[in-house]
Formats: C-alpha cells, structure tokens, sequence
C-alpha cells in the first residue's frame, strides 16, 4: 500500500506558508510505516521543535489504474475518510531552503493518521461536497470543504496515475486547508468528517 498526498491544494493554505498556488498537482509519498496504528499515540519526535497538524480528506483506491482518464477517475475511489499529514515544519522548512526532498519532514513514522472508518461513497454521493473540520483541545482549528480543493480528487487521480500505477488499497491524501499549527504534548486531535467524529489522537 503506498500513501500519495497532495501538497498545497487548498488556495489560502498555499499562500499561509508562502507558496504560490500551484498549477499542476503537487505530490509526494508516505511509506506504509508512516501509519500511525489506530488508537496509539503520537510521540512527538526529538529531532523537530515544530510538529504541525494538517488535516485532510483521504480517498481510498478499490480498482488497478495507470493513465486514468479524468471523466472515468471516481470509478477507481469507494470510500472517503479523513486523515492528518503531521508534518516537521521546521524540517521541512530546511529542507526546501536546500531544496531537498520532503520525507524527513513528512514520511516518518506516526505522520499519516487515516481515520477509524471510511465512509463508502456511490456514484451520487461522490458529487456531493465533502465538509470537514479538526479540533485541538476542543477548538476548532482548521475547516474545509472539498468543493475548495483547486485540484478535485478525479483531477488529482488522473494526474498522479500518470506517474504511478494505482493499486487497490492505495491512499491519497488531498491537501490541507489553511490553519495549520503546532502541537505539543498533551494535546488532543479529533477529526470530523461531515460532523461525523473519525479519529481522535493524543499527543504525547
Ligand atoms: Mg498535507
């Protein structure tokens, strides 16, 4: 199973970090590894100062595909969930400044949440506006809707798949909406997709 994720998909998340708004897909990988095991944890690491929540919804692939045409892309999702990209800002500051890869920042292990339940999606429910939002210690910190992703999930399946074969129980994460920030121990994380509640992590 590989993770895709999607970076700066959301315009006001690009430009909070300072990014331009791309115009093609931006991605990059997370290894299996990276899931963080349901109910666990997540361990601050000792190399970053700057651990960052983005929450984002997550797509997950139930059909082979390479060179999917966008018109037929959301026959090669079944199910939406949510997730959270834990990310070393500081890490990954440095690591763009040298314009080295991302991984360090992003890949490690416990940096890809995916919720508790995905919620199954038929050809009508896969036209319907996804709304998604994440709390810290009972605030809520980050909203997004999906109809606000500037790359959509088939634009984003087609374009990815041009690179990479995808297969079946592949995951891909689709871009944070602004509001990003940092955690620090004793925190606690819920995600709620359409007000439904699909994880909850505490920070340690
Ligand atoms: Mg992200």
């Amino acid at each position: 199973m590989k993770i895709i994720c999607i970076g700066r998909n959301y315009g006001a998340h690009a430009k909070e970090l300072g990014n331009d708004v791309p115009t093609e897909p931006v991605f990059f990988c997370k290894p299996d590894s990276a899931v963080l095991p349901k109910g666990n944890p997540l361990y601050i690491p000792d190399w970053t100062n700057d651990l960052h929540y983005e929450v984002e919804l997550v797509y997950r692939i139930h059909r082979l595909g390479k060179n999917i045409d966008q018109d037929h892309a959301s026959r090669y999702y079944d199910a939406v969930g949510l997730g959270i990209d834990f990310t070393a800002r500081d890490v990954q500051e440095a690591q763009k400044q040298a314009r080295l890869p991302w991984e360090k920042a992003k890949a490690f292990d416990g940096s890809a949440v995916i919720s508790n339940h995905w919620v199954e999606l038929d050809d009508e429910q896969k036209k319907q506006v996804q709304r998604f939002h994440l709390e810290k210690n009972g605030d809520v910190v980050q909203r997004g809707e999906s109809d606000q992703m500037i790359f959509s999930i088939d634009a984003i399946i087609a374009y990815v798949s041009q690179f990479m074969t995808l297969k079946i129980g592949d995951i891909i994460f689709t871009g944070t909406p602004a509001g990003v920030g940092p955690v620090q121990i004793g925190d606690e994380l819920k995600g709620f997709l359409n007000d439904q509640e699909m994880f909850k992590v505490k920070i340690k």
